[in-house]
């Protein structure tokens, strides 16, 4: 899950909804949490649920941006600060490990807090829902799982192309703007993993990524004052 840093609030809000383009100006049009592109139907979505903190309702510092999807499986769980991995607080690149067929699972190797953390929004989300057998099963109208494995197949491909083309400049600014154009970053961060001058670009070309929770190969490292 891609880290955000969503900077200092532009301005105030009467309405928690007059908050979406400053957010998608910000952060991209990318939902936080699949990661999705989604150019006309993201909403302003409250980390903790304005239903139950009231105050939060206006407070930037509590806005993400959410897709139908993962809205619909939150909805108003409570949440808080302490419990879950959060995209704007944490390394929450570090916590999930993407692979063939659009599935997502808690990254191996954390320790058990963090591990558990990671779960939480996991579960809080409906992440790893997928038609696989074994797998939380997603609503008929969930087709996260089916987009990650067509972003996997896409970057598999503009990899192999790009090979092909000796890593020529236009072929990388091609796979660049297909990865913008299918959204999923940390799909075409995991295929690229060895392809550290595409990782770059990715971080800096999607919006709002917090490039502080990367190294100088762009492998994620320890977020500055996050937990993980
Ligand atoms: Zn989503």
């Amino acid at each position: 899950m891609r880290p955000v840093t969503r900077g200092l609030a532009p301005r105030t809000y009467r309405k928690y909804g007059d908050a979406i383009g400053d957010l998608e100006e910000r952060l991209g049009i990318y939902c936080s949490y699949c990661e999705r592109r989604l150019p006309a139907s993201l909403a302003v979505e409250h980390v903790v649920p304005k239903s139950l903190v009231p105050e939060l309702e206006t407070t930037w510092d509590n806005f993400l941006l959410g897709c139908t999807n993962c809205n619909s499986v939150k909805l108003n769980q409570p949440t808080n600060k302490r419990d879950f991995l959060w995209p704007d607080v944490d390394n929450t690149m570090r916590a999930y490990s993407y692979s063939p067929g659009g599935f997502v699972d808690v990254a191996d190797g954390l320790t058990t807090t963090m591990s558990r953390k990671a779960k939480k929004l996991m579960d809080l989300v409906g992440l790893d829902r997928h038609e696989a057998e074994g797998r939380p099963a997603p609503a008929p109208r969930d087709k996260r799982w089916q987009q990650r494995k067509d972003a996997w197949d896409a970057a598999v491909l503009a990899k192999a192309r790009l090979a092909e083309l000796n890593n020529a400049p236009a072929a990388m600014d091609l796979v660049l703007i297909a990865a913008e154009g299918f959204g999923f970053f940390s799909i075409w961060m995991t295929v690229f993993a060895d392809h550290p001058a595409i990782k770059r670009a990715l971080v800096q070309r999607f919006k709002g990524t917090a490039d502080d929770c990367f190294d100088p190969n762009f492998d994620p490292v320890a977020r500055p004052r996050g937990r993980l």
